[in-house]
């Protein structure tokens, strides 16, 4: 059968996170088909070659945990300086006027933003469905379809509000057969299955403090039913190791498990809170966390104890989390936070650059269910991110792929998913950076401000 695309030899990088690759590696058809070592030229015939001598080359980074839509609540001066629960406090009444049409354009900032850093696949959790935003989903894959980001969306959800003994506001949550409802119709919808999926649906209700019990359980009986993944927040801070005690009479994981969530098809933002026992009873159930270091460090809510997780045998991948917490959506910068926390937490002997790159890509594959996905090797799926080194904040370096989280790389000059450039230059082919940036201002603006 004749290949559909030529093959294109990425030749001679400067460097390159694989091995036996000194030469490149070739992609063709969406996969990367060969590597080729040191002294050599591809077996492969007919490849063009596109010369990477002045790029360092990873395997594209993979977001585990984001909030798109808060991007339009950056560094608000109501939630600044507050932990988790008052921070969400301030936050829901804002949360409470998106709109389909700023939530539009708060994806397409978020993911604009990790596609410049090196991302290559990112997830999303949107949990907050105020009256009119019915079709949030809808309209953020939309938004991925335009830019060409490889997207795991998750249809988050809330139904346990005030009036309930929950946290949010009665105007952020929907009932539980809305939920249920709206969360087959996306899956049947737009879940693509298969290794080059570049859409796909999980189900993720927010958080033990926000969600019924009944939810917990009949939106994972649905997962089941359907072959798709479980997402939520959990182990994040001491306030909802406490409420789990007064409400549910246990602890966050108890919790969890009771409502048949302790499995491979879950994986949880943030595992800060974690004791020995628990960390073992997740590795035997192959559920795995997304280490969210920036946003831990912002809320103070605790470092996640990602060595110890991987040493009892639980996936570990690194997510951005919302851009009200972090404040940002740059994923090699979460890598490098990640590398500076945990290396002062554990030490230089059990934490070094590649462990951040490798959470980043292949333990992040772990968590979204992807392993075609995440590491540079025959077979897998094309997805790059080539980073130049020319900036002043590289000059002088040694090792370049050290250099990347040492120095503090943030913008990557190329960006490939499934073959295609979707990053050329350092910006993204067609869209008008100046027009979004000026509408994601005005929106952040109407959102903040609310109804004058
Ligand atoms: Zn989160």
């Amino acid at each position: 059968m004749r290949s559909s695309q030529p093959a294109l030899w990425l030749k001679d990088p400067l460097a390159i996170l694989a091995e036996d690759a000194g030469r490149g590696i070739v992609v063709r058809d969406g996969r990367i088909v060969e590597l080729v070592p040191a002294g050599r030229t591809p077996a492969t015939p007919e490849v063009t070659a596109f010369d990477a001598g002045n790029h360092a080359v990873l395997p594209g980074l993979i977001n585990t945990h984001h909030h798109f839509y808060q991007t339009l609540t950056r560094a608000v001066p109501a939630a600044l300086d507050r932990e988790l629960f008052p921070w969400l406090m301030a936050l829901y009444p804002i949360w409470a006027r998106l709109t389909p049409q700023t939530l539009e354009v708060a994806a397409t900032a978020a993911m604009a933003e990790l596609m410049l850093s090196g991302c290559t696949t990112t997830t999303d959790h949107h949990y907050v469905f105020p009256a009119g935003l019915e079709a949030a989903i809808d309209v953020e894959v939309a938004a991925a379809k335009r830019l060409g980001l490889r997207v795991l969306l998750t249809r988050g959800s809330m139904n346990r509000s005030q009036r309930d003994g929950g946290l949010p506001p009665d105007s952020v949550v929907q009932d539980e057969d809305t939920i249920l409802a709206d969360s087959l119709r996306l899956i049947e919808r737009y879940h693509e299955a298969g290794e080059d999926a570049m859409i796909q649906i999980a189900l993720a209700p927010c958080s033990p403090f926000s969600v019924t019990t009944s939810l917990m359980r009949s939106t994972a009986a649905l997962a089941g039913r359907l072959g798709v993944r479980l997402h939520t927040h959990l182990g994040e801070t001491e306030d909802e190791n406490r409420y789990c005690q007064e409400v549910h009479r246990c602890r966050p994981l108890d919790y969890l498990e009771q409502c048949g969530w302790l499995s491979d098809r879950v994986w949880l933002a943030h595992g800060v809170h974690f004791n020995a026992a628990e960390m073992a009873r997740l590795a035997g159930a192959g559920t795995t966390i997304s280490h969210c270091a920036c946003s831990n460090q912002t809320l103070a809510s605790g470092t996640c104890p990602v060595c110890d997780l991987e040493q009892a045998g639980v996936g570990v991948g690194i997510g951005v989390d919302g851009s009200a917490s972090n404040d940002c959506s740059n994923l090699m910068q979460e890598v490098r936070a990640a590398f500076l926390l945990q290396r002062g937490r554990y030490g230089v002997g059990r934490v070094s650059h590649r462990d951040a790159l490798r959470w980043a890509t292949a333990g992040s594959a772990s968590c979204i269910g992807r392993p075609e996905l995440g590491a540079i090797a025959v077979g897998k799926m094309a997805d790059l991110a080539l980073f130049k080194l020319d900036e002043l904040r590289f000059s002088g370096h040694g090792d370049p792929l050290a250099a990347l989280v040492l120095c503090g790389a943030h913008r990557a000059d190329r960006v490939m998913v499934g073959g295609r450039w979707v990053v050329e230059g350092g910006a993204i082919p067609g869209l008008d950076m100046a027009e979004l940036m000026q509408r994601h201002a005005g929106a952040a603006r109407v959102i903040q401000r609310g109804p004058s």
